[in-house]
Parts: structure tokens; C-alpha cells; sequence
């Protein structure tokens, strides 16, 4: 196997700079560089002086750690070289491991080996993965928790039963001339369903874990004047959007960036939805449209001091059916009460955009509404559409396994969408993955990892 090097820390300079290398190669290529008289302990970081042995010259002193096979994350030797943060010192010392006979990794290169060489599971590659790329706190916090193996372990039990389902239609073929008997077959009917639902209860989880992971939209929606661009600031935490009494004042659509509760939001502020001759107005309304339907959740602002406008009545009689949350604001004036006697939806929020009162709330109620709470009690989630995808294909397969049972045919037909299912459930983790599968995964890492 080739020894392989990359630059592991980003591009630009910097107060450190990393060089990794990894293979059968690296000691012999880092005392080319360090001096053969070098001795690198496994596991000890000692300081040497890197030098070109062509000239002579000293390029940088840097902190070098080894780690021998197979105690290191590749699995192979793997040397780490800790240099100042220049460019030009780290672009000469790669240029020199080359020479000495090293050749540059490709992206997630370093995880490949450590998958091949079984430190780690395809689920835990991928979230190393994630981790390195997530927005915020909660996308970290999952990433850290399927790298911990937590996906795999949860996947294990489906996997035997599996496993032990496949075995007993099997042994049943190989020494049972007869129909399995109504109790096994009802045993394993029962087994069947019981697994189906550990993978639907996983592949539902998707639906907060992808949003988590990719982050929401949210769009704020209402008549006129009710104050949608003070909440879009106070969301914000700052002023963005223009704030004046002169109805329909935001006459395009705003979008922003927010996290709130360790969640990216996107967060956009669209113009009313007024019914008005003049053109720009209705320009900004044909984009509140698109801005409502490309949504993943609404908040349908109303002014709880005056009472309900026709126009008010539009906008929740045409969001009736989407995912919102009504929002009566201005609840720092009175008599909304009386305005509002009603509740539009069990979770209406009253707040107030210019006291701030009631943002806690919303921000929460948010949150909840997707199922995204900041706590996650607990809740491991897929967050990967490939893994998404798998599980489903999985499900369909049990499913398909469960009619055969049930039409009673040959126990050698059941096992052949079981062992699909299992087929499926491995790729997760990497057990059945493809060469191409795994080429296309890692071609999303970054070089260096
Ligand atoms: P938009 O047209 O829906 O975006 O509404 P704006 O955010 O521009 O607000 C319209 C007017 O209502 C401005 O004069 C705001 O200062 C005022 N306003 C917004 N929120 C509140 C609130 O919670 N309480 C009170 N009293 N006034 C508010």
C-alpha cells in the first residue's frame, strides 16, 4: 500500500500547520527529514529541526508524533508533522515527502484506510465527516453521537434478527420436509413486524435529523403593519429588515441566517400579502408565495390589539393546511382578547416584537413544531439521506418478506427479500458497500481527512 500524504490543516496561513502522512512509508520518509540519526518513539511528539537533505538547508522546526501500525488511525504508520502555519513551509515539506516517494491523498483518503483496515464503520466515516462540516452546535452534537457508533449499535439487533430469521426459513428448507408449523411461522411473522418497525421508527427520525443537519426555512407571513419585519429583527437579534408604520414597507422577500436553540434557521421576511394595483407591491406578494410554499414552517402574524381583517382571515384560511404557527403580536397593547377570542391552531404564541416578551416562546415553539428539540431526550437521529434511503429499501424488502410468509410459499422464496433487507442495513454501516458506493462517498470528504 502507497504511503499517502496531505496538508490536514485548511488552506491559508495560520499559527500551526499540519502534514499527515500514512503508510508503510512514512518513518522511513520523516527520518529522511528529521535526520537519520531521529529515533521516533510510538505515541511520543519530540521537536526536530526539518531539513532539505538535498541542501542542507533547515525549512522549518516542527513537533512530530508517530503512531505505529496498528495503533493509529489508518491502521498503518502514521506520522504527524506540526509546522508553523505557512503556506511556503508546508507546500516545501510536502514537495519533499513526495520526493522521498509518498504520493498526495485524495479526499477522505486517510478514512478510507481506517475503513478498510476496520477502525472504524462506514456510518462512523460519514460522520466524521458531518462533524466536520455541521452549522451548529446540535448538527455536531448527532454527528459526535453516530462517530461515538451509536447508529451501528442501533442496527445490530435488527441485523440478528435478521440473521435469525434467514437462518430458521433455512434450516427449515435444508431438514423439514413439511410446511413449517402455524406457531414458527407466527413467530417469525411476529419478529418480522418487530424489526420493521426498529427501522421505521429509525427512518422516521429522518425528517428532524435531515433539517437539523441542513437546516430550516421558516418564513414569516402576515398582513400589512403587523409587525412581521420587528419580529424578523428580533429573531435576528439585530435591525435587518425595515421597520415603519407605513403599511407594506418590506417589498421583497429577506432571508437570513439564524440559529436558534443550536438549529440553522433561514430565516425569511416576506412583503404582505395585500391585494393592491400597485405593481412592486405585487411583485414582492408573487415572491411571499414562493416563499410560503418553499417554507418547512410558517409563522402567521397577526395584530392582537385591533380586530381581524378580512385580509387576516385570507391568510389563515390559505395556510390552514401548511405547517404554522399563528403568532398574535402586539401583545403589549390590550384589548387583543377581545379581538381574538378564538385560537387558531393549539399552539398560537402571543408575543410582543417590541418588548421582546414572548420571543423565548416562539423560538421554542418553533423548534417543537419540528421536533426539534434542543434537549433531543435522548433521541438518536438519521440525519443522511443515503442512510434514509437504505432503511427504506430495507422496510420494503421486510415488507415484501411478510406477504410471502403470509401466502405461505416456498421458505426459499422468503429469504430472498430478507436477504436483500440485510443487504440494505449493511450498507449503512459499510459491511456490503460497493467499490463505486464507497468511491462516491468519499469523493465528498475533504483532502486530508
Ligand atoms: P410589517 O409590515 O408586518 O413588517 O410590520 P412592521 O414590523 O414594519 O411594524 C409595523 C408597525 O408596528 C411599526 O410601527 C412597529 O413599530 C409596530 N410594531 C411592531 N411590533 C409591535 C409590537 O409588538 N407592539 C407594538 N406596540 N407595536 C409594534
Amino acid at each position: 500500500m502507497s504511503t499517502i500524504v496531505a496538508i490536514s490543516t485548511p488552506a491559508g496561513r495560520g499559527a500551526l500547520g499540519i502534514v499527515r502522512m500514512s503508510g508503510s512509508g512514512a518513518l522511513r520518509i520523516t527520518n529522511n527529514i528529521t535526520g537519520r540519526l531521529s529515533d521516533l518513539k510510538p505515541r511520543r511528539t519530540t521537536l526536530h529541526n526539518l531539513t532539505d537533505p538535498n541542501s542542507g538547508e533547515i525549512i522549518d522546526q516542527a513537533l512530530v508524533t508517530f503512531f505505529k501500525a496498528p495503533h493509529s488511525l489508518t491502521g498503518e504508520d502514521v506520522v504527524e508533522i506540526c509546522c508553523h502555519g505557512s503556506p511556503v513551509v508546508l507546500r516545501r515539506l510536502i514537495d519533499l515527502t513526495l520526493g522521498f516517494g509518498a504520493r498526495l491523498a485524495g479526499p477522505g483518503e486517510f478514512t478510507l484506510r481506517a475503513l478498510a483496515n476496520g477502525k472504524l464503520n462506514l456510518a462512523q466515516a460519514e460522520a466524521i465527516r458531518d462533524l466536520i462540516t455541521s452549522q451548529t452546535e446540535a448538527a455536531a452534537r448527532q454527528a459526535v453521537r453516530q462517530l461515538n457508533g451509536e447508529l451501528a449499535a442501533a442496527l445490530q439487533p435488527v441485523k440478528n434478527s435478521l440473521v435469525g430469521v434467514i437462518v430458521l426459513l433455512e434450516s427449515a428448507l435444508e431438514f423439514v420436509e413439511d410446511d413449517l408449523p402455524p406457531p414458527r411461522l407466527k413467530s417469525i411473522n411476529d419478529t418480522l413486524v418487530h424489526t420493521s418497525k426498529s427501522i421505521e421508527r429509525l427512518a422516521e427520525s429522518y425528517s428532524a435529523g435531515h433539517l437539523l443537519q441542513d437546516g430550516i426555512t421558516v418564513a414569516i407571513v402576515g398582513s400589512p403593519n403587523v409587525g412581521k419585519s420587528s419580529i424578523f429583527n428580533r429573531l435576528l437579534e439585530r435591525e435587518r429588515a425595515i421597520v415603519t408604520d407605513h403599511p407594506g414597507t418590506t417589498r421583497d422577500t429577506l432571508c437570513e441566517p439564524v440559529d436558534i436553540g443550536g438549529v440553522p434557521v433561514l430565516l425569511m421576511d416576506t412583503a404582505g400579502l395585500r391585494v393592491t394595483a400597485d405593481g412592486i407591491e405585487n411583485l414582492g406578494i408573487e415572491r411571499t408565495h414562493r416563499a410560503m410554499s418553499d417554507a418547512d414552517l410558517l409563522l402567521v402574524v397577526l395584530d392582537a390589539s385591533v380586530p381581524l381583517t378580512g385580509e387576516d382571515l385570507k391568510i389563515l384560511n390559505c395556510t390552514e393546511n401548511l405547517r404554522r404557527l399563528v403568532v398574535l403580536n402586539k401583545s403589549d397593547l390590550h384589548s387583543s382578547e377581545a379581538h381574538h377570542p378564538g385560537s387558531w391552531g393549539k399552539e398560537d404564541i402571543r408575543i410582543s416584537a417590541l418588548t421582546g416578551s414572548g420571543l423565548a416562546k416562539l423560538q421554542a415553539a418553533i423548534l417543537s413544531v419540528l421536533e426539534l428539540t434542543t434537549q433531543e431526550s435522548g433521541g438518536l437521529l438519521v440525519t443522511n439521506a443515503r442512510h434514509y434511503e437504505l432503511l427504506r429499501q430495507a422496510q420494503t424488502e421486510l415488507q415484501r418478506a411478510q406477504e410471502l410468509l403470509a401466502e405461505r410459499v416456498s421458505e426459499e422464496l422468503v429469504v430472498v427479500p430478507l436477504h436483500s433487507a440485510l443487504k440494505f442495513v449493511g450498507e449503512i454501516t459499510g459491511e456490503t458497500t460497493t467499490e463505486q458506493i464507497l468511491s462516491q462517498i468519499f469523493a465528498t470528504f475533504c483532502i486530508g481527512k
